[in-house]
């Protein structure tokens, strides 16, 4: 977690796990770009029964296979109680996604586990609430939350989410918590990830999480906000000289 206080970072990935072979030809792309944390979901909550549901099991050994392969940290989300210590010994950093949020058992439950934990924002959550929902994860005092700003429900509809960066320096300087961004849940769209992330560090965030695979258009979850490489290359090159500018 001091990663994401002392540099800024990168989590890049697929929304969700497909295969062992997809996954890692995007893993391994991305390594190449300096990217050291790749996401990917394996229990998915998506919002149609009908819609894929993740490989669940299957999916966290393979983004763990892949990581320990190519030497890259993995991130991937947690929903259920039970599945903490499975996911905990395998994944580097488990995030609790924004329909979880109020999970209090959830939360609480983590509270066991070393690693860090990413909060993403639910979609209607005040600062406070956020912040209070951190709480439950908390460690004997030690705070392993890093939370991530995901966007929230306003009455806009062209966008996906309204992307509130205001959190950034809020939670930064009233709270002192390290936050980043996914511009992509936000966005719904990759034309305006890449504007979005350059926002975000510009606004002072400590990291971006972004869905990003070879083929966009193959994903089966949120391909039409999955960027692609070069995509990534342009945010990484802009956080680069951004940070040397203005550190
Ligand atoms: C995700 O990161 O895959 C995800 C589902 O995000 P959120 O919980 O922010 O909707
Ligand atoms: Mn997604």
């Amino acid at each position: 977690m001091s990663d994401f206080i002392n540099t800024f970072k990168i989590i890049a990935g697929p929304c969700t796990i497909e295969s062992y072979d997809k996954l890692y030809a995007t893993a391994k792309a991305l390594k190449e770009l300096g990217i050291e944390y790749l996401r990917g979901g394996a229990y998915k909550m998506r919002t149609s029964c009908e819609s894929f549901q993740g490989l669940h099991d299957e999916g966290v050994k393979i983004l763990s296979k892949v990581g320990k392969e190519l030497g890259i940290k993995t991130v991937s989300e947690v929903t259920r109680i039970d599945k903490i210590e499975f996911m905990a010994e395998h994944i580097d950093i488990l995030t609790v996604g924004a329909r979880s949020m109020h999970n209090y058992a959830l939360l609480k439950a983590l509270s066991a586990v070393d690693n860090p934990i990413i909060l993403k924002r639910g979609i209607s959550t005040t600062y406070q609430e956020w912040v209070e929902a951190s709480n439950y994860i908390k460690q004997s005092g030690d705070n392993k939350t890093i939370f991530c700003e995901r966007g929230i429900r306003t009455f806009e509809s062209e966008t996906r989410f309204t992307l509130d960066l205001s959190s950034v320096p809020v939670l930064q300087n009233n709270y002192s918590q390290p936050v980043i961004v996914d511009p992509s849940h936000a966005a719904g769209d990759r034309r305006f990830v890449v504007a979005l992330s350059k926002a975000a560090i510009a606004a002072g965030a400590m990291g971006l999480m972004i869905e990003c695979d070879l083929d966009p258009d193959s994903s089966i979850c949120d391909a039409k906000q999955t960027i692609a490489l070069d995509q990534l290359q342009d945010i990484i090159s802009f956080s680069k000289t951004y940070k040397d500018v203005f550190k």
